[in-house]
């Protein structure tokens, strides 16, 4: 891992997409597209990008867009026309651009653990800070005091220390929260399953912000760009890092121009 500066350069990519047989944009959304809001239940893109990856779709490349959410909350939030195809709770769901929905069925360890998990919260956090997946349970504690937040932390590592021995799940922080979810699955691997239905001369990105991006940016590494999307840097696997929304936007402009959409 290392630290990007805001100096990376995307100009070699951008060559390579021109020339490219087949376009893949992939976007992680919170933190993304959207900037993060205190409820994530009102987090809609930045104003302008829905329109901008509608046209880059109409342009002919790929979108597809890949949450730790639910893929139809991200459908609903996105606000993109016509709807992309959509990976939702880090790639256990698949919402395919016709329509058609897959879900990767849990074994029964998982699905118990999962319900244990709700079960040992004992209503101790109130319900719009508990959020049940498929595949996960997530506590948001974004909007609340640093104070308050450790307190929520604390709580919740108490009460969920014995589950990710006990069951095959792990215990991950993101930002502004602490989600427990089943293991072997994660953003990588939706990567992973589209890297494997393009040709060797396409040109793929994967965009997003947060920790569990860092798998994507790993499994994408050598066969298309990383690009953390951030107002600072941190360490990352990623090959670019650009400030939302401006960097963004360019970037995505950029893209359409290549592809001749304008
Ligand atoms: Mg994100």
């Amino acid at each position: 891992m290392k630290t990007l500066d805001s100096g990376t350069t995307y100009t070699p990519f951008i060559e390579r997409l021109a020339a490219a047989s087949e376009r893949v944009l992939m976007l992680d959304y919170d933190g993304t597209l959207a900037p993060f809001v205190v409820d994530r239940d009102l987090a809609f893109p930045y104003p302008g990008l829905p329109t901008l990856i509608g046209r880059i779709m109409q342009s002919g490349t790929r979108v597809v867009l890949i949450s730790g959410r639910p893929a139809r909350a991200v459908a609903q939030l996105s606000c993109i026309v016509p709807q992309p195809e959509i990976w939702g709770s880090h790639g256990l769901e698949r919402l395919h651009s016709n329509g058609t929905y897959e879900l990767i069925s849990l074994p029964r360890e998982q699905r118990e653990g999962l319900s244990e998990a709700i079960t040992v919260l004992h209503s101790e956090l109130p319900p719009d800070r508990v959020e049940a997946k498929p595949g996960s349970v997530a506590i948001h504690w974004r909007g609340l005091n640093s104070q308050k937040a450790d307190a929520v932390r604390t709580l919740v590592h108490s009460l969920w220390a014995d589950l990710p021995g006990k069951y095959p799940l792990e215990l991950l922080e993101f930002d502004g929260g602490l989600e427990l979810r089943v293991k072997g699955r994660d953003k990588g691997d939706a990567v992973r399953a589209i890297l494997a239905e393009v040709n060797s001369s396409s040109a793929l990105a994967y965009l997003g912000d947060d920790r569990t991006d860092e798998d994507a940016f790993r499994a994408i590494k050598g066969h298309g760009l990383g690009v953390l999307v951030r107002s600072e840097p941190r360490p990352t696997d990623a090959e670019v890092w650009l400030r939302p929304p401006q960097g963004l936007t360019q970037f995505l402009e950029d893209w359409l121009r290549i592809s001749g959409g304008e």
